[in-house]
């Protein structure tokens, strides 16, 4: 099929979904400029991961302020993409309920989209490890740069970036609304991700099976009204494609999800 024939017929199915929902990844904030992490150009070749875990940040959180604002500080100037702007029209046009994320930029909402899931929280602000306040990221990286390290919270606790590190469990809300929103879905649109790393992995399989593809025994599967149908918009293919994708479109998301988004917007028009 054309890539022309495959955004008409997911155009139709999105127009026709009752409860379409979306999950991305890297891939639609790699067009904005930020790297991603496990890719050829990510940052996993430059930095070690061990740096990144929770145990090390404990352990130091001066040094890790420090590289944070080697990697991390020149973030803010960036700005949403194409792929950004078509998923926040989309939920406009009522045709997206909610979207999942695994970015922590923070470039979903800036681009106008209401309903996010943050799987791994959002760069775009910090937390105090003592009394859980936030902090605007550009506010701490500013007291950082002017000597701050780390820097603290009123209370004294020290603050640290509100993502996932590794060793850190998904926030339970989040992981929470994410199985809802995968279990209640009729359509799913995975868009910018190799959808290959827990727990977000697992999403695809709870749309289209009501279950896990880890085996939980004695846990049945919901039983879905009928299996989502799933999108995949992707650079590259992925684990996705050739297993329980309805439809692959391979491509820059970047120019793809425009395209599928003037066509819903075509036909909602009549
Ligand atoms: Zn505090």
């Amino acid at each position: 099929m054309s890539l022309e024939e495959l955004v008409e017929r997911v155009a139709g199915e999105i127009v026709r979904a009752r409860w379409p929902v979306a999950l991305t990844g890297a891939g639609v904030s790699t067009e904005s400029g930020i790297p991603d992490f496990r890719g050829p150009q990510g940052l996993w070749r430059k930095y070690d991961p061990n740096e990144f875990t929770y145990s090390s940040f404990m352990e130091d959180p001066a040094r890790y302020w420090r590289r944070h604002m080697e990697i991390f500080a020149g973030l803010s100037g960036v700005k949403p993409n194409p792929s950004h702007y078509a998923l926040a029209r989309l939920e406009e046009l009522g045709r997206l309920k909610c979207l999942i994320t695994q970015n922590v930029d923070g470039l979903h909402q800036r681009a106008g989209s209401r309903n996010v899931v943050e799987f791994h929280g959002s760069l775009s602000q910090a937390k105090c490890l003592r009394c859980g306040s936030l902090y605007p990221m550009e506010e701490v990286e500013a007291r950082v740069r002017a000597g701050e390290i780390p820097p603290k919270c009123g209370c004294g606790g020290i603050l640290k970036p509100n993502v996932v590190f590794f060793e850190e469990p998904i926030p339970f809300e989040a992981l929470s609304r994410a199985q809802a929103e995968a279990l209640r879905c009729d359509l799913m649109l995975v868009a910018g991700t190799s959808a290959s790393v827990y727990p977000a992995a697992e999403l695809p399989y709870l749309a289209k099976f009501g279950r896990s593809p880890l085996y939980f025994p004695g846990l049945e599967p919901v039983v879905k009204d009928r299996p989502a149908v799933i999108v995949e918009v992707n650079l590259n293919p992925t684990q996705l494609t050739d297993t329980i994708a309805d439809y692959s479109l391979l491509g820059k998301t970047g120019e793809i999800l425009p395209k599928i988004v003037e066509r819903v917007e075509g036909l909602l028009k009549g």
